[in-house]
């Protein structure tokens, strides 16, 4: 597509064409500046690389299979393949940015790290992390969140984190994020906040993006591997879009193949506050430190928004995505909620395979590209399980005959 993009995109500012960049107070800017500087040179070492490869393959269980699904691809008509980020340690994707964040920290010398989470994914997989190289770690997290994803507050707990409710506004991802970055701007010398995306002010897009590559770099050699050619289509949900980038990335100058983003539609995608569906209705704005398309009401703030996967509700997006989206490279879709619940029970059924309801998402949009398109190869990025979200799925319905 670009020659050179991973040295193209960022721009020095971290800017992918007019997205991203760091809109931030000035006390930060000279702290996200060393950090950015250690990262360039740190993340070259060899010493940095051969030790987050061997997490990776030692602690993680990288890589990750992908798989065909048979039952599903027979009912459905396509050819349908997941890429299991599900058997990740954790139980999702986003261990293989913390892990990578987490490690930075460890060469920084931080002694402490912060972060939000929606799901708990990202606080467990942080906790995890922390547990792993001896650091202190505290988590925010809205109450909404707490209250549904009770598993994933007992389990940072038991690692040793410090969960902080978080009760103001709709208590749910948006005003984590901004409760966990009040907290790092308390001191910023001994602690590093670590973001749960491809999210925030420079240089974070760019550095959770390459911690999640490895899902790509894997995925488009095993498919190659089963199959003896690339997918049709790669497919994965995007919350703050950090499981999408990972996939995405190593097909991007594949232009035989076709890249869909799925964006939850929630309940309905006529009103404000009852999808976050960003990249279908958003307009350009800035948020949390930096420029995306964004849900905005109208008086120009952060619209509320919700999705039965508390994982994808927010109401920005990574800043690479809006420019991959201006590009026309990379296609964005919705899903609603009761297609993912669809989605959920068939995997579920017809593989074994419990998804968690972000990935869900994908998944749904994977059956309806098979049904549009008989015979054709569609890769899916499976991006967690669905152990956390049992509880609320048992509560709010039926289980299928
Ligand atoms: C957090 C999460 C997501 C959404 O985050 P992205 O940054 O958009 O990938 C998707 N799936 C699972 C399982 C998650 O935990």
């Amino acid at each position: 597509m670009i020659p050179n993009y991973f040295k193209t995109y960022p721009n020095a500012e971290g800017f992918f064409n007019e997205y991203g960049g760091a809109f931030i107070p000035p006390i930060l800017e000279s702290e996200m500046k060393k950090i950015a500087d250690a990262y360039f040179t740190i993340s070259k070492s060899h010493n940095f690389i051969s030790e987050l490869r061997s997490i990776r393959k030692h602690y993680q269980g990288r890589p990750t299979p992908v798989y065909y699904c048979n039952r599903l691809s027979e009912k459905y008509h396509g050819r349908i393949y997941l890429k299991r980020e599900d058997l990740n340690h954790t139980g999702a994707h986003k261990l293989n940015h913390c892990m990578g964040e987490a490690l930075l920290a460890k060469y920084l010398g931080k002694k402490k790290l912060i972060a939000e989470t929606g799901a708990g994914q990202h606080g467990v997989a942080l906790a995890t992390a922390a547990a792993y190289f001896g650091l202190e770690c505290e988590i925010h997290m809205g109450e909404v969140d707490i209250a549904k994803e009770h598993p994933n507050v007992a389990r940072m707990k038991i690692l040793g984190a410090t969960v902080v409710p978080v009760s103001h506004g709709l208590k749910t991802l948006k005003e984590a994020v901004d409760s966990a970055f009040e907290a790092y701007l308390k001191d910023p010398i001994n602690t590093i906040y670590c973001i749960g995306s491809v999210v925030g002010p420079h240089p974070f897009p760019m550095m959770v993006r390459d911690f999640q590559r490895v899902v790509g770099i894997e995925a488009r050699e095993q498919f190659f591997e089963m199959t003896g050619e690339l997918p049709d289509s790669v497919v994965a949900c995007v919350g703050g879009g950090s499981n999408s980038m990972g996939l995405f990335s190593a097909f991007l100058d594949d232009n035989e193949v076709a890249i869909y983003g799925v964006e939850p539609g929630g309940r309905s995608l006529d009103k404000v506050g009852e999808h976050a569906a960003t990249m279908t209705f958003g307009t350009p704005g800035v948020l949390h430190g930096f420029k995306c398309y964004t849900l905005q009401d109208e008086q120009g703030n952060p619209a509320p928004v919700y999705s039965i996967a508390s994982g994808l509700d927010y109401p920005g997006v990574g800043p690479e995505h809006c420019m991959l989206r201006d590009m026309k490279r990379v296609n964005y879709d919705v899903i609603l909620d009761e297609e993912c619940m669809h989605a959920f029970f068939e995997l579920s059924r017809l593989e074994g395979i419990i998804p968690a309801l972000e990935s869900a998402h994908a998944v749904a949009y994977a059956l309806k590209l098979a049904q549009k398109n008989p015979h054709s190869s569609i890769l899916v990025n499976l991006s967690g399980r669905g152990d956390k979200d049992i509880d609320f799925v048992l509560e709010n319905y039926e289980l299928p005959k």
